[in-house]
């Protein structure tokens, strides 16, 4: 088995999602006491997060190339991203370090070609949503059409990841308001959500909806268990 490599801690309340999501699919491949072999480096996320805002993707560059040759070091055989969001450094990190790192977008693209879902609707942060570095990669690497609420309901969510979710609030209304969003999606002609946010699923999951949910935290951690599984 090899060494799963996880960068967490943006936010830390998906990180444990991830954490026990890893050790799951290692016990449900291998039964028994098996469990996921994990190096990981859990970040500060309140410095990252006011970069974010002041759109100094250098500064958080540096940080997290810097934590993920950590990871490196402490014996990872290859690296996973706890976050949506800082894919937009994917390309640095991926020069910062020797091992191959699985990109979150390739993971949940894969399963929405599996679904045979041509298109997508995308929530996340506004930055996620809105600049191309992840809409961009689906659509040009996976074919796929992505679609993304309008601007009030961008600002909506992108509220409820920062001031609730990262802070581990699950709030009724904001839970309504995002299945309200989903539907909005779906009447668009979405065959799918993406749940492009690491903390998102916290709030919602497939019971709440009709609508196929793809969790992105859910994919990316069974993606690293079978790469850490494969030979
Ligand atoms: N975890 C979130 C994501 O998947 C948002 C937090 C962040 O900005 O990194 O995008």
């Amino acid at each position: 088995m090899k060494t799963i490599g996880l960068l967490g801690g943006m936010s830390w309340q998906s990180t444990v999602t991830y954490y026990r999501a890893l050790n799951e699919g290692v016990k449900e491949a291998l039964g028994g006491l098996h469990s996921a072999k994990i190096a990981m480096v859990s970040v500060d996320f309140a410095p990252l997060e006011k970069l974010q805002h002041a759109d100094d993707w250098q500064g958080i560059s540096r940080i997290l190339c810097a934590a993920a040759r950590d990871v490196q070091t402490a014996g990872a055989d290859f690296l996973v991203i706890g976050t949506n969001t800082v894919h937009k450094i994917a390309p640095d990190i991926e020069q910062a370090i020797d091992n191959p790192l699985l990109h979150i977008a390739d993971a949940t693209a894969a399963s929405l070609q599996e679904s045979n879902i041509r298109k997508v609707g995308l929530l996340g942060t506004a930055f996620t949503m809105e600049l191309d570095f992840y809409k961009g990669r689906l659509r040009d690497k996976f074919g796929l059409e992505v679609v993304v609420p309008d601007t009030a309901d961008r600002d909506i969510v992108h509220r409820m990841i920062f001031d609730e979710l990262c802070l581990g609030r699950i709030e009724p209304d904001s839970k309504a308001a995002l299945l309200r969003i989903i539907d909005t999606l779906t009447g668009q002609g979405a065959a799918g959500i993406i749940l492009g946010c690491t903390e998102l699923g916290l709030l919602v999951g497939p019971n709440d909806t009709d609508a196929r949910l793809f969790d992105t935290t859910e994919i990316h951690a069974q993606a690293a268990v079978d790469y850490a599984l494969s030979h």
